[in-house]
């Protein structure tokens, strides 16, 4: 017979977005039950980049991170064209971290478990409980000396179990926050953790390589944790029958000078990751999903962990005020909606439109673009943070046209004005996200036909 348990909240998954959940409810005198299928081990345990900006903590109030799980501060971003003869540094002193995830992660299931919130690690939830067309809790199998079946009811279900979404994907088809990710619009990526037998030129120095050949629809990255210690990794864009990552990195990177100089491989794994705008909704009634799950992540770089923080934020307020008034419908949950989608979300959407385009840029289109000045250090910079394009080189577009009169071939890079307007268009969509969930259905609409019009015009048909 299955053990039942009587929750406020449950939260399945910690990772991410689950743990800063648990962590961000522990001092709210609610009833809170989070649930992880690994063991202490493996908290945080998805193979990841580690790579994170300090603004994700000060915006969320998580604690900034700190030895031994800081690993290295980062001060700049190194981006190198296709032939790796130009490059741009995007400098913020101190602007992020290299992490250990699982030292982090677990010391916020630690400090949340200590303020009061039951941790069940090595748990396994399976699926949601639906009790007369309701979301009631989820059923669980803990695994230990003995296996045990335990229900978890609660009043909101938070799912936080990643790409792989184990309770959304289970929910009856017909919710709105069931929304299936197109394979186009993620990655597979793949990375190891490395030490290397020289010492790491600017360790405070991460590095982004586009080129088409070794990471196609995405880039592959070189991102130092410490001088000896490097997490090297490449991520291919799905959908569109690109040889897998791990492939592509003994073919390449195996066979570097720098990335193939490998004393030992501490770690080695892969994973799939969301690269869109976010879900339409990320809640329902007693239900809410955040991190990739949600697909709140940054669709340029593929970097999750600081929105799924973010998601939780919202979450988190979104949960104390519905226990306030006693309502856990989709009504109440929904300024979790509006507090994501009008902010964070609204910048992603515009990422996203970004993100389409560059995935159509051959290698000698990102070469030319980088050696002309189209993209600047400062336009790049204004961009990640805004979700729109508002200074970019004209002068330098100008030349582009130029080019094509000379090659006598069309270039994509002129198609950037476009994209500039799109991903205004699509931000100020987000900035209207609908008020309530009545209006949806009307304002999904309105996306979508913003990205099928766009994606006409610059000739994508995936
Ligand atoms: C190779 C690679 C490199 C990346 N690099 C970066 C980077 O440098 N920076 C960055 O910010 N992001 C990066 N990302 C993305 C980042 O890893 C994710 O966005 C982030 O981990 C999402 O957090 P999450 O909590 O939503 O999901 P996850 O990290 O996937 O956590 C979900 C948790 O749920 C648990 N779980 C799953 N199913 C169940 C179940 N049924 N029952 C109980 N528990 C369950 C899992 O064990 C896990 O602990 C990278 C991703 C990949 C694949």
């Amino acid at each position: 017979m299955p053990r039942d348990l009587k929750y406020d909240v449950v939260i399945v998954g910690l990772g991410p977005a689950g743990s800063s959940l648990a962590y961000l409810l522990k001092d709210s005198g609610l009833k809170v039950a989070g649930i992880e299928v690994a063991g202490p081990e493996r908290v945080w345990g998805k193979p990841c980049g580690d790579a994170i900006g300090k603004g994700h903590f000060l915006e969320t109030g998580l604690p900034l991170p700190k030895e031994p799980a800081l690993m290295q501060v980062v001060n700049a971003v190194d981006i190198y064209s296709p032939s790796e003869e130009v490059r741009l540094r995007l400098a913020e002193p101190n602007g992020g971290f290299m992490i250990d995830r699982n030292k982090y992660g677990f010391q916020l299931v630690e400090e949340a478990q200590k303020s009061g919130v039951d941790i069940y690690l090595r748990t396994h939830a399976l699926k949601p409980i639906i009790e007369d067309g309701k979301l009631a809790g989820v059923y669980a199998k803990q695994h230990g000396e003995e296996e045990s079946a335990i229900r978890f009811y609660a009043n909101i279900v938070v799912d936080a179990t990643g790409s792989g979404g184990a309770i959304k994907r289970k929910l009856p088809p017909d919710w709105p926050v069931v929304e299936p990710l197109k394979p186009t619009d993620s990655a597979v990526a793949f990375r190891k953790i490395v030490e290397v037998d020289y010492d790491i030129e600017e360790p405070d120095v991460i590095r982004i390589y586009i080129n088409e050949n070794i990471a196609p629809g995405g880039y592959w990255w070189l991102f130092p944790k410490g001088k000896r210690i490097a997490n090297i990794g490449i991520g291919v864009q799905r959908g569109r029958g690109f040889p897998h990552p791990r492939e592509l990195y003994t073919k390449y990177l195996d066979a570097r000078p720098d990335t193939g100089r490998v004393v030992r491989v501490l770690n080695e794994a892969g994973a799939l990751l969301p690269t869109r705008r976010p879900a339409n909704t990320i809640v329902w009634d007693n239900f809410i999903s955040i991190g990739d799950n949600a697909y709140t992540v940054n669709p340029i770089h593929g970097g999750g962990m600081g929105y799924a923080m973010t998601a939780a934020m919202y979450a988190a307020k979104t949960i104390k005020s519905a226990f306030e008034i006693g309502d856990f419908t989709v009504n109440t949950l929904w300024q979790a909606n509006t507090g994501y989608m009008r902010t964070t979300g609204a910048k992603q959407a515009g990422l996203d439109i970004l993100r389409i385009y560059l995935q159509t840029l051959t290698n000698e289109e990102v070469e030319w673009a980088m050696r002309n000045g189209v993209a600047s250090v400062e336009s790049l910079m204004e961009t990640s943070i805004s979700g729109e394009m508002k200074k970019l080189n004209i002068t330098a577009l100008e030349k582009a046209k130029l080019l094509v009169r000379m090659l006598g071939r069309p270039t994509k890079l002129l198609e950037l004005l476009t994209v500039g307007e799109y991903m205004s268009r699509v931000k100020k969509l987000y900035l209207q996200y609908p008020e309530k969930p009545e209006e949806l259905p009307k304002w999904v609409d309105k996306v979508e036909s913003l990205y099928k019009e766009f994606k006409a015009k610059i000739g994508v048909d995936w």
